[in-house]
Parts: C-alpha cells; sequence; structure tokens
C-alpha cells in the first residue's frame, strides 16, 4: 500500500521509533511545528475516525494512556496537546490516521476563525 506510516511501520522507509506496541509506535514529526512534535500512529491502516472499528478504537485509546508515563522522556511533562487532523478542512495530508503530540513549550491557542 502506498501509504509513508505503513511504509514507516513496516520498515520500508527508515525511522526512528521513540515508542513502539502492539497497538501503536510514535514518530518525530518530520516537520516540527512545535519545540516536541510527535505523531503516535495506529499500526492498522485506517484514513478517519469514521472508519475506526470497536478495536481500532480500543487500540487507540491504550496508545493514548501511554502517553503519561513516556510524557518525562519525551520532554512533555509540564505539559502538550493532542490533534487529530481529519479531512480537507482540517488539512490532513496523510490518510493513514494519526495523533500530534505537541509539547515541550507553553502552547497559544489562537483564534483559527478567519477574520
Ligand atoms: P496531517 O497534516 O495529516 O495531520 O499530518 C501529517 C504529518 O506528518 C505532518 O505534520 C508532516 O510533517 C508529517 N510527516 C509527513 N511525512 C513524514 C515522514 O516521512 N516522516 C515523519 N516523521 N513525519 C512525516
Ligand atoms: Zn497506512
Amino acid at each position: 500500500m502506498d501509504c509513508i506510516f505503513c511504509k514507516i511501520n513496516n520498515g520500508e522507509i527508515p525511522s526512528e521509533k521513540v515508542y513502539e506496541d502492539n497497538d501503536v509506535f510514535i514518530i518525530r514529526d518530520i516537520d516540527p511545528k512545535a519545540d516536541k512534535h510527535y505523531l503516535m500512529i495506529p499500526k492498522r491502516h485506517y484514513k478517519l475516525i469514521s472508519e475506526m472499528t470497536e478495536e481500532d478504537g480500543a487500540a487507540l485509546m491504550r496508545g493514548l494512556k501511554k502517553i503519561p508515563g513516556l510524557a518525562d522522556q519525551l520532554g512533555l511533562k509540564n505539559g502538550y496537546r493532542l490533534v487529530i487532523n481529519q479531512g480537507d478542512d482540517a488539512g490532513q495530508s496523510v490518510f493513514h490516521l494519526h495523533v500530534h503530540i505537541l509539547g515541550g513549550q507553553a502552547l497559544d491557542f489562537p483564534d483559527l476563525r478567519k477574520k
């Protein structure tokens, strides 16, 4: 399948996984938008929340619940923000669902409405 994150998962594209278990893996974003910017990627390929099975949801939640225990080593002990871009308005650019993990600094929460 022609999916960057599946290729990273199976080693076709080399990448340092900062965390991995049976459900998910975490890599550094190649184009960071904060001092610390990681991606938590479910190992199973699906594009959207609307395509998730019950087991996909449980697997992603198991992954999310690992983050507090990793926060110190990932430089996120002061807090972090999780973002899932879905579809065109959100600017989703990789169509394999992933959770952005942003932190390592105080984060603005800007008004995104166009003025
Ligand atoms: P999206 O826009 O779909 O929410 O986020 C996709 C993210 O994947 C972007 O932040 C982008 O920088 C990141 N990304 C795209 N290709 C690669 C890659 O090959 N390696 C890594 N580590 N991140 C990538
Ligand atoms: Zn994929």
